[in-house]
Order: C-alpha cells, then sequence, then structure tokens
C-alpha cells in the first residue's frame, strides 16, 4: 500500500502547547491522526489543542504533562491509550534552553536540562512502549538539536550536553525496540522561529538568519513535516538515524564558505 493511514494512527506530541510542538501537533491534524498534545498546564494544553480543532477540523486533546515527574509520564501513555485506543506515534519533542554561561552554572541548572530534555524523553519512550508493543509496531521521534551533537554553543553546553545525550539514547533504543517493530529517529533542528527562540532576543535572531545558507530561519512547519516523514509508514526500513532541518547552517566549513553563500543570494535579492 502507498501512503500512510494517518486516520488510524494515534500521535503523542510532548512539548505540543507552542513552537515546533505545535507545528507537529497541527500537522497531525490536518492529515487526521488522532493527536494528545502536552504541555504543563493542562488549562492551557487544553486550549491548544481546542485552536487547532478549530484550526484543522482535526481530533487533538490537550493533557497536562510535567515531564520532570515519572508519574505525570506514565498518566500521559495510560491517557492516550485509554483515550484513542492504542499509540503509534510519539514525538518526544519537550525542551528547554536557558542560557547560562559555564561558570556560574549550578547542579540545578544542569538537573534541570537534563531532567526535561534528556530524562524526560527517556521517560516517555518507556512509558509508550508497552501500548506500542501490543500494536505491534511503532514511531519515535526524537526532537534533538544541531546544539550538542553537531555543533556547539557558548552558554548552551549542559543543553548540548542534553541534546548529544539524546542521540546516545536514540541509538540503544532503536537496536533494543528493532525486534518489536518500533522504530526511533531524531530531528536536528537548526534555528525555528518559536517563542523559546523569540525569547533570545532580536539580536540573537538576526545574527542567527546571517548564519543560514538558505537565507531565513526555520519554520515549525519545516520540523514538523521532516517529523511526519520519520513516522510514516513509508519510513519502515529507518531507524537509529538523524536528519538535520537547518537551512545548512552547519555545512559551511568556514566564515568565508559562509560569506560566499550569502552574499550572490543578497546581490540577486
Ligand atoms: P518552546 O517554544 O519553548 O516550547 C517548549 C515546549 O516544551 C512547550 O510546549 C512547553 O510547554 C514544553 N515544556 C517545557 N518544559 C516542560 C516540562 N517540564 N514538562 C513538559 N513540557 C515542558 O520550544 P521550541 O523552540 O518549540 O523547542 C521544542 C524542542 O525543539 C525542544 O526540545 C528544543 O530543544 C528543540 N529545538 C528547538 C530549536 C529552535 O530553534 N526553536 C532548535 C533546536 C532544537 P509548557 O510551557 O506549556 O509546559
Amino acid at each position: 500500500m502507498i501512503g500512510t493511514p494517518w486516520s488510524d494512527r494515534s500521535v503523542v506530541v510532548t512539548g505540543g502547547t507552542r513552537g515546533i510542538g505545535r507545528g507537529i501537533a497541527e500537522l497531525f491534524a490536518r492529515r487526521g491522526a488522532a493527536v494528545l498534545l502536552t504541555g504543563r498546564d493542562e488549562v492551557v494544553a487544553r486550549e491548544v489543542a481546542a485552536e487547532l480543532v478549530r484550526a484543522t477540523g482535526g481530533r487533538v486533546d490537550g493533557l497536562g504533562v510535567d515531564l520532570r515527574a515519572p508519574a505525570s509520564v506514565e498518566a500521559m501513555a495510560a491517557e492516550a491509550e485509554r483515550r484513542h485506543g492504542h499509540i503509534d506515534i510519539l514525538c518526544a519533542n519537550a525542551g528547554i534552553f536557558p542560557e547560562k554561561p559555564l561558570r556560574e552554572m549550578t547542579a540545578a541548572d544542569i538537573d534541570e536540562v537534563l531532567a526535561v530534555n534528556l530524562r524526560g524523553s527517556i521517560l516517555s519512550v518507556r512509558a509508550c512502549l508497552p501500548a506500542m508493543e501490543r500494536a505491534g509496531r511503532g514511531r519515535v521521534v526524537l526532537t534533538s538539536s544541531i546544539t550538542g551533537p553537531t555543533t556547539g554553543y557558548t552558554g548552551w553546553s549542559h543543553y548540548g550536553a542534553s541534546k548529544a545525550g539524546q542521540l546516545g539514547f536514540l541509538r540503544g533504543a532503536a537496536l533494543e525496540l528493532a525486534p518489536l517493530g518500533i522504530t526511533v529517529n531524531a530531528v536536528l533542528p537548526g534555528n525555528v522561529r518559536t517563542e523559546g527562540l523569540d525569547a533570545l532576543g532580536e539580536d540573537y535572531l538576526r545574527r542567527m538568519a546571517a548564519s543560514i545558507p538558505l537565507g531565513r530561519l526555520g519554520e515549525t512547519t519545516d520540523v514538523a513535516h521532516a517529523v511526519a516523514f520519520l513516522a510514516s509508514d513509508e519510513a519502515a526500513f529507518i531507524t537509529g538515524q538523524t536528519l538535520t532541518i537547518d537551512g545548512g547552517q552547519t555545512v559551511p566549513e568556514s566564515l568565508d564558505a559562509l560569506a560566499l553563500t550569502l552574499v550572490p543570494a543578497a546581490v540577486s535579492g
């Protein structure tokens, strides 16, 4: 058969109240999947779900889930299965990226970033695993980052560690879950226009846009389409892999190489 029967798919999207996660939830809803999106605040999650139902005509529920609390993550999986009967796709997307120079970083700062980004991703997969096992198939798509796996950034060393850590987890999980018909892959976004990125300020956004060969910041839909591909039936033979969505930001090997890319575009524009 050609094409994924999206209307048969049940999708959990963590961190779906804003930004990339909201974009992922919206795309799956437009395709007809049943979506459960989460954020820490139940009221906000439900409001966003209602907005997406109005915008897409799809099936979207919202649930309050704190990824730092294992019981809350377990409840997320139980609720998704209760509402939709099964879980086919988990988008472990929620993450935080507080800036903190290493010199000022406390143990609590490190714990917070690792708890949400790394431990939260692992807990989410573990919680959804029994439902996927029962379904006899599954797709896990982690939202990692170029920061950590591919690049580094001053002020985000703990964040980079959490995002690189996700890929260590990804490879072990991909092997462990392959016999169950469950694939585990990750998207590595570059700089994508979200509320979280906007909070870093205009100066940051301008500098980042200037370092992207394709000449613009990413949109949440750019990431959502890559996630949907990795979650599709067509991606059945792909596991343990990463897909970078960064407008070519990590490609130039020097500032010269970047300048040579951007100047002709600026002239023709
Ligand atoms: P965002 O706009 O700040 O949204 C973050 C989402 O995570 C929100 O829905 C938030 O929900 C949720 N969240 C935060 N802490 C949580 C917790 N303890 N428990 C449950 N949910 C929590 O971020 P974004 O820019 O869309 O980023 C989404 C993911 O993409 C992150 O993993 C980030 O590292 C990654 N990423 C982003 C970029 C980028 O340029 N934007 C680049 C590379 C990677 P509530 O606030 O409602 O709880």
